[in-house]
This record gives C-alpha cells, sequence and structure tokens, in this order.
C-alpha cells in the first residue's frame, strides 16, 4: 500500500496506473462504514484510493474538530488488511497553501446547501465542496464512493462534479449499522454509554416513519409520530430536524404521491455529539 503526503506524489502514482480508479475520500477514525465503500471500490476497479483528511473548512463548531477522533496509525493498518493500494493523507498545508479562503471555496448550491444540514451548520457543504473539488483534481478518480448517511453531502458533490465537469461517476452506498440500527460514524465513540442508547431513537423515529407510510399514515402523522420518540430521549437536548422530503430535490411534502422517491432525514444534538441519520420511505 502506498503512502502519498503530496499532491505531486500523488499525481505521480495517478499516472502509473493503467485502469480505473475507485475513490473513496475519508476524515478517518475508520469503521465498517468507509470500509463498505472500500470493498466496493475493490470489487468494481482494479484499484482504490482512500483519502484521510480531516477538512478544517467544513467544521462550523471549532470544538467539534478539535475533539473529532483521530486514529490514523490504526486506519492505515486496516486499510493494507482490506487491500487499498494507496492512501493520501495531506496536511492541511497541502491542502491549503493559499489559507483557507481560495477560489474553491466558494461554489453555490442554491436551495440545496440552505436547508437540513445546510440550515443548522453555516458554511459546511462550502467547505466540504471546496475540500473536495482539490481531492477530485488531485486524484482525477473514474469512480466516486459516497455513504448514503450523508444523503444531503452525496447530492451536493453530484452537482459539485457536474460544476466541475469532470468525467467521474458517483456510486452511493448503503448506510452501514450497528446491530441494533445505530448508524456507524466516527463520533458514536464520544457517545457515554446513555448517550449511545438515547441515540437509538434516531433509527427507531426514521423505522417509525416508514411504518406509518405502509400502514396507510399520512406525512403529518408519520412526522408526528416520528418526533414523539425523539422527544422521549431525555438525552437528545435539541432536534434540529426531522424532514420528509422528496429524495431528490429535497423539497418537503405534504402528500406521498408528490415525489417518486422519498426520504425521511433527522439530525439531533446531545450534549457535545451531533447526530444525523435518514432512510427511504418510498
Ligand atoms: P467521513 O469520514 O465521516 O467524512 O465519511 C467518509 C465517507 O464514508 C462518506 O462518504 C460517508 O457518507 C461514508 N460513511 C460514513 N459513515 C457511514 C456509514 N455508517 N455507512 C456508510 N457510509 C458511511
Amino acid at each position: 500500500m502506498k503512502m502519498i503526503r503530496t499532491i505531486d506524489e500523488l499525481k505521480r502514482w495517478r499516472e502509473s496506473l493503467d485502469g480505473p480508479l475507485g475513490f473513496v475520500p475519508t476524515m478517518g477514525a475508520l469503521h465498517e462504514g468507509h470500509f463498505s465503500l472500500v470493498r466496493c471500490s475493490k470489487q468494481e476497479n482494479p484499484y482504490t484510493i482512500v483519502s484521510i483528511f480531516v477538512n478544517p473548512t467544513q467544521f462550523d463548531d471549532p470544538e467539534d474538530l478539535r475533539k473529532y477522533p483521530r486514529t490514523f496509525e490504526r486506519d492505515k493498518e486496516l486499510l493494507e488488511r482490506e487491500g487499498v493500494d494507496a492512501v493520501f493523507a495531506p496536511t492541511v498545508e497541502e491542502m491549503y497553501p493559499k489559507g483557507f479562503e481560495d477560489e474553491d471555496a466558494h461554489y453555490d448550491f442554491g436551495y440545496l446547501e440552505r436547508i437540513l444540514e445546510g440550515a443548522h451548520r453555516p458554511g459546511h457543504f462550502k467547505g466540504v465542496a471546496q475540500v473536495v473539488a482539490k481531492l477530485l483534481r488531485a486524484v482525477e478518480p473514474d469512480v466516486l464512493y459516497l455513504g448514503q448517511k450523508d444523503y444531503q453531502q452525496v447530492l451536493i458533490i453530484k452537482k459539485l462534479i457536474e460544476k466541475l465537469s469532470m468525467p467521474i461517476k458517483v456510486v452511493m452506498c448503503p448506510t452501514v449499522r450497528e446491530s441494533d440500527g445505530l448508524a456507524m460514524s466516527s463520533r458514536n465513540v464520544r457517545l457515554s454509554p446513555q448517550q449511545r442508547e438515547n441515540a437509538l431513537a434516531l433509527y427507531r423515529s426514521l423505522i417509525k416513519a416508514k411504518e406509518v407510510y405502509e400502514q396507510g399514515g399520512s406525512v403529518v402523522e408519520a412526522k408526528q409520530e416520528a418526533m414523539k420518540i425523539l422527544e422521549s430521549a431525555p438525552l437528545i437536548k435539541e432536534i434540529d430536524y426531522f424532514e420528509i422530503v422528496d429524495a431528490d430535490t429535497l423539497k418537503p411534502i405534504n402528500n406521498w404521491d408528490e415525489a417518486d422517491k422519498v426520504i425521511a432525514l433527522v439530525a439531533v444534538r446531545m450534549e457535545g455529539v451531533r447526530l444525523i441519520d435518514n432512510m427511504f420511505i418510498k
């Protein structure tokens, strides 16, 4: 497995390849969710590269950035075991030689970046687009693997790729969950045992909304029932949102037949940790 630290080195490695390259961007602290993307890429491409970079410009909360788990040596070992061809782990200076305010900082995604995560994490998607644009130009992958766990991010990155006019296919892989249903996340290690228990309310709220739909209930009922579950978890301090929307546009719907594909998305804050999850309803 090749360890790459600079964009120049990365470009040289890229030029030496003789077949399609799959790319899995991550912020490290790797778990089964990340490895599912790696396995998918390895099945579909002769070469797979993983990036590990905790991107400062996508954190709206400095405390969250400071506390973000960093387990680089362990990550490297696990990726080696997965049979990844290369790891790109640049420094902040390598990615932002001109500082954080650079030409990539200003992509505009309109409505898509103003709602849900965008509304509750100001500047988050600008930061995501900024770093992903740099990574895509450096890696020049054929296929990009992203997790459904961050559904809105997948839509934003698809738009970004259109803007960059790069011939990159995007594959979205399903959310990997713990055996009780909690979506895997690097931030889960920050949960206390009691918070970990309360965090299950996210998954339960999504399952409930789907049940209401399947049993013929309305969108309003589905939201109400889901909110009851979230509100009954005492360690959930704030519910940022629970929304049921058109999966293509993220516009809220009032009736199930307003969209072909419907998704429910949820975000909550616990003491010191923010969690998100989502599920296709229809
Ligand atoms: P992160 O390291 O959190 O930035 O995530 C890197 C990639 O892994 C993103 O495309 C995420 O959507 C994806 N990912 C994170 N958690 C999961 C999960 N539980 N299941 C599937 N993909 C995930």
